[in-house]
């Protein structure tokens, strides 16, 4: 039955009464909010049940996308909009005198992940539910999700993230004890001849009870409800007595108490070895498990599950698919090695030698020998099979244990059937080099599948106002089928339409300004160009490149406070990991220098730089629609992929581009008249690295721009950096500048002159903002999810589209 506003408000308010013996008038917040969630998750409990039982009669081939990390941000509105009430809501609210928006702020964040990884795995379960894919997200239920980031005295200081006591906790898991696990590690193993099989006898092991938290994911407009499992670690209730103090209790606790706050890798963490076997074990027994309710035999069970490794940290999927089949299902090695391989993928997020996961042998073998043993034996078999067929130094550099140490990436390729990369020139660097020898073994393995985003999320949601000039134009189908969006190209010399879209953007700037000025006191102007780079503080990403142009500019206005620019606003946002000391000079340097531009009125306010504390999915779908500038400047080859540049273009900003990840697609789609490409490129990157030809320090001494700018970090131009200044200064001369920001440097300036020059033409610049748009549904995660089920998973879509809304019971 379809929902009306007379139904909802009374159920609401009845609802309301129920749970808490109070009217709408005396609610709080907290309370409306939480008595909303229940509604929604109550009707939409209805299709996540026949969802599993069509999935169960129809015997569908299953898929698990297994990610250590899951970053969803706030789920109310997106699960609203996905059932088609969101609307609804919003009306019936303001019928009743409740604001809506201070209702769904109530909401943390859901923050179990560091960035673009995490964020990828929460747009694909959106995507996934939302083309009817048979697809579970199997993950961590961190206690602590990422740090807050706060800024004292221009540093960064980290606190933690207790969003599970909030008073509004997570409203959207169902903690499900009955279908619990025990995962076993540490000890000891010896393996015995039993009924003529190897019985593995593990000895003074620890048992650790994993319970799942069962969260819906709501397919847009369709019924279609999968879920994201999360796995937490608790002490079984038959050993609770060998636990008896706090102490003893935390060290299995611990296992799932904090998200490790680095977004590439800290390698050789006890804990953290800890937290991807637990995840693994539980997620793969609970798969085996389930299918063993439903099937006689296992021998096929890669007819009917798929396992997807995102990124290394699942990679024991491979090991502990293989010991269950071998010790407990008894099936031959060779079997077992089928079907595994058959049943597991994988794909890679990074070239970055330093985030290539390996652990060292004795630590692995303490958290889990038998694991190890298998992994060996693979390795073992491995080498073998290719001995006397293949070049020996090749088998050396391709086996997984090796150096002492065991090396994930490998285990991933050799035992899944496919390895993909992230963006088109991410796959073919996989091939050439940083996987250029498993290329050689098993080429048919690597495919690419480009990263994409969910356009509910980054435009319906974050961009309403954008959405409904759309609507005007193409009516409402483009949201259900992203690749409509591309239509709008024909409206390109529509000048009313490029004046409303000038107007949408000028409103979000003006939102975001009020932010800025809320946060930090600062004010902008909204008729500035928006200038924004959001991501991770990583030297690859260069944000320091960013601001060496911002200190040149501001020199320049120094000398010649007349200089004809367009007023800029440069606004950033970006957590470092706790660890990483040069990231975090970089905030501090960055802060200063805002503190110092901010408050120097010989400048007439011409630029600002403004630093937004504490980045997330919240923050991002605030700072995303108001942005003209999107910065995607890595060093050519660095950026796997990127999202955040697809986000941005959807929403209407220019690119500011190297020719690195998805910003080499997204030149394609729109033409390089509309984006602005400088830089290297990555074969001129590559032959650097070869003949060792670049030398910093001549750029600092003989060009005169460069000189002055970096002379500011350490002659007190710049106040309160004296070891920042330094440190960054070092390392882009007498370090030789590992990420090449001196050398592109100039050409940085030239490109962004010309997105002065451009921006004085509003109406060219409408016109190159309408094309990105158009384009940008090439980058939406619902086409990039359909192709890894038809050409990795073999699966299947099983429900309809077509605007079928979540409806009664409430
Ligand atoms: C999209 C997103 C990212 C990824 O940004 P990149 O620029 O692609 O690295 C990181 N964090 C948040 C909160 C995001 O929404």
């Amino acid at each position: 039955m379809e929902l009306d506003k007379t139904l909802f408000i009374e159920s609401f308010k009845k609802r309301l009464s129920q749970k808490y013996a109070i009217d709408v008038s005396d609610a709080t917040n907290s309370e409306l909010y939480d008595t909303l969630c229940s509604l929604v998750k109550s009707s939409y409990s209805v299709s996540w049940r026949q969802t599993w039982k069509d999935y169960l009669k129809e015997n569908e081939k299953q898929v698990y996308y297994f990610s250590i990390e899951f970053l969803p941000g706030k789920l109310l509105k997106s699960n609203l909009l996905n059932m088609g009430w969101y609307q609804l809501v919003i009306d019936s609210f303001k019928e009743i005198g409740i604001d809506f928006e201070q209702v769904a702020a109530v909401e943390p964040d859901m923050a179990l992940g560091n960035g673009g990884l995490g964020r990828l795995a929460a747009d694909f379960m959106d995507s996934l539910a939302s083309e009817g894919y048979p697809v579970n997200g199997n993950g961590i239920r961190y206690r602590y999700g990422l740090f807050k980031q706060r800024f004292v005295n221009g540093y960064q200081v980290e606190l933690p993230d207790e969003w599970l006591k909030t008073a509004a906790g997570n409203a959207w898991e169902i903690r499900r004890a009955s279908k619990a696990v025990t995962v076993t590690m540490g000890g000891h193993v010896e393996l015995v001849q039993k009924n003529g099989y190897l019985e593995p006898i593990y000895k003074d092991a620890t048992l650790i009870k994993a319970v799942p938290y069962d969260v819906g994911i709501v397919g847009y407009h369709n019924q279609h409800v999968n879920t994201l499992r999360l796995w937490s670690a608790e002490i079984p209730e038959a050993v609770e007595s060998c636990y008896p103090t706090i102490e003893a209790r935390r060290q299995i606790e611990d296992i799932t108490t904090v998200l490790y706050p680095d977004d590439s890798n800290e390698a050789g963490r006890r804990l953290r070895l800890k937290q991807e076997y637990f995840f693994v074990s539980a997620g793969v027994q609970s798969i085996i498990r389930h299918y063993k309710k439903y099937h006689e035999t296992i021998d096929q069970i890669s007819q009917r599950v798929a396992i997807h490794i995102n990124d290394t940290h699942p990679a024991m999927c491979v090991a502990e698919f293989m010991r269950i089949l071998l010790d407990e299902e008894h099936l031959s090695w060779e079997k077992a090695w089928e079907q595994t391989v058959k049943t597991m993928s994988y794909t890679n997020h990074t070239i970055m030698a330093e985030a290539l996961e390996t652990w060292d042998i004795p630590l692995l073998n303490e958290i889990q020998p038998r694991i190890l043993q298998i992994v060996a034996e693979i390795d073992h078999r491995f080498v073998a099979h290719l001995a006397g067929k293949m070049d020996g130094q090749l088998i050396e550099r391709t086996r997984i244990i090796s150096g002492g140490k065991v090396h994930m990436a490998h285990l991933a390729v050799i035992g899944s059937h496919s390895t993909n990369g992230v963006a088109q020139l991410h796959t073919d660097l996989l091939k050439s080099d940083v996987l250029r020898d498993f290329y050689t073994l098993y080429p048919e393995r690597f495919n690419n599948k480009t990263n994409g985003i969910a356009l509910r999320r980054w435009l319906q949601l974050a961009n309403p106002e954008l959405a409904a000039i759309i609507d005007q134009k193409l009516g409402r189908n483009w949201r259900q089928n992203a690749c409509q969006l591309q239509q709008l190209q024909q409206y390109n010399t529509d000048e009313q339409f490029l004046k409303k879209l000038a107007v949408v953007k000028l409103h979000n700037k003006q939102r975001l300004a009020k932010l800025i000025e809320e946060r930090t006191g600062v004010t902008v102007d909204p008729t500035a160009i928006f200038d924004v780079q959001i991501k991770r503080l990583h030297a690859y990403k260069r944000q320091l490149l960013n601001l060496l142009r911002i200190i040149k500019l501001y020199l320049d206005l120094k000398e010649n406070p007349d200089l004809a620019i367009v007023p800029r606003v440069f606004i950033f946002g970006a957590k470092a990991a706790p660890s990483y000391h040069y990231a975090k000079s970089i905030i501090k340097c960055i802060n200063e220098t805002a503190a110092l531009i901010n408050h120097d009125s010989t400048i007439q306010g011409k630029i600002k730089v403004i630093f937004l504390e504490n980045y997330d999915v919240s923050l991002a779908e605030q700072i995303i629609p108001a942005a003209d500038i999107s910065e995607q400047i890595s060093t050519a080859s660095k950026e796997a992929s990127g999202t955040s540049n697809m986000k941005l273009m959807l929403n209407g900003a220019l690119t500011v581009a190297t020719l690195d990840g998805a910003n080499v697609e997204i030149k394609e789609q729109v033409g390089a008249d509309n984006i602005f490409m400088f830089g290297l490129t990555k074969q001129e990157v590559y032959r650097y690295y070869q003949d060792h030809s670049y030398h910093s320090l001549d750029y600092y001494h003989h060009n005169l721009v460069i000189h002055r700018v970096l002379d500011a970090l350490i002659d007190g131009t710049i106040p309160n950096i004296a070891a920042e200044g330094h440190e960054i200064f070092d390392s882009l001369t007498y370090l030789n500048d590992d990420y090449f920001v001196l050398r592109d440097f100039e050409d940085y300036l030239r490109i962004q002159d010309q997105v002065d020059e451009t921006y004085r033409d509003q109406k060219k610049w409408q016109q190159m903002s309408l094309i990105n748009i158009a384009k940008a549904c090439h980058f939406s995660s619902d086409i990039t999810v359909k192709k890894y089920a038809s050409e990795i998973w073999q699966v299947r879509s099983v429900a309809q589209k077509g605007g079928v809304n979540i409806g009664y019971p409430l």
